[in-house]
């Protein structure tokens, strides 16, 4: 359980001449689901991609529960992207599919057994732990992908469009499924997305982006009214 403070972070990729990201502050609560939300070049990615490790930022500072993150690696963070790919391992069981990145961690079997069966029972995957992926349903199959990233504890989630290459009738049940199991686990999320209704859904607060700017954080029940004044400014 953690929060993620993103202080003064900006962002510029080589060989551009404006920034994708512009110096902006931000602050993600213990258990808080935050949504960016903007149209595609917003800046969404990017800041994600610093979180996880993946982009060094132009400025500013990253801190996972007040310890500074910035310049540390992906893998000394203890940030997961959740739902990146579909691409359980079909013909390993879903056991074997939830305890693959912890074996790869180095954790002791006892321990991993034990975090696999408690994260499964929670989300009522304990009588498919020993089927594999093929032979169960696409719902099924998102479940076990947010579960692997869940079982391995990570205090930051993240999550870039992770719908949006899915059938239409599989969307809006993996939101739900989304929101549900950050709901029970606690975790602290950052999601991007374009699609303001999943946003709704989804988060807590949402973070408003246009051009690379943050120009509002707020709950949802306002989204509608800043979506429409950002609609105005550009016109
Ligand atoms: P979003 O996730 O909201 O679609 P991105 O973070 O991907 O936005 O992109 C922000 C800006 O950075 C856009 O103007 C995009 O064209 C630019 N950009 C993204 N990736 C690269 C890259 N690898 N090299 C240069 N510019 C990039």
């Amino acid at each position: 359980m953690s929060t993620v403070s993103l202080n003064g972070l900006s962002h510029a990729y080589e060989n551009t001449v404006s920034p994708s990201v512009h110096p902006f502050n931000l602050f993600i609560d213990d258990g808080e689901f935050l949504v960016l939300y903007g149209p595609s070049g917003s800046g969404k990615s990017t800041i994600l991609r610093m979180l996880h490790g993946l982009e060094a930022p132009r400025s500013g500072t990253i801190l996972i529960d007040g310890v500074d993150v910035t310049h540390a690696a992906v893998n000394d963070r203890d940030v997961t992207l959740a739902l990146e790919s579909y691409a359980l391992y079909p013909h390993m069981s879903v056991r074997d599919n939830l305890g693959f990145a912890l074996r790869i961690d180095g954790l002791p079997a006892e321990e991993i057994a034990s975090r696999v069966e408690s994260v499964a029972e929670k989300i009522g995957l304990s009588s498919i732990l020993d089927s594999v992926p093929g032979d169960l349903s696409p719902l099924q199959r998102q479940t076990i992908a947010l579960a692997r990233a869940i079982v391995r504890e990570p205090k930051v989630l993240i999550m870039d469009e992770p719908v949006v290459n899915l059938v239409p009738e599989h969307q809006a049940d993996t939101v739900r499924l989304i929101k549900d199991l950050q709901q029970d686990f606690g975790l602290t999320t950052l999601y991007a997305t374009s699609n303001l209704e999943d946003a709704k859904i989804l988060a807590d607060r949402i973070a408003f982006l246009d051009h690379g700017r943050l120009i509002g954080v707020e709950e949802p029940e306002v989204a509608e009214a800043l979506v429409a004044s950002i609609a105005d400014t550009d016109s």
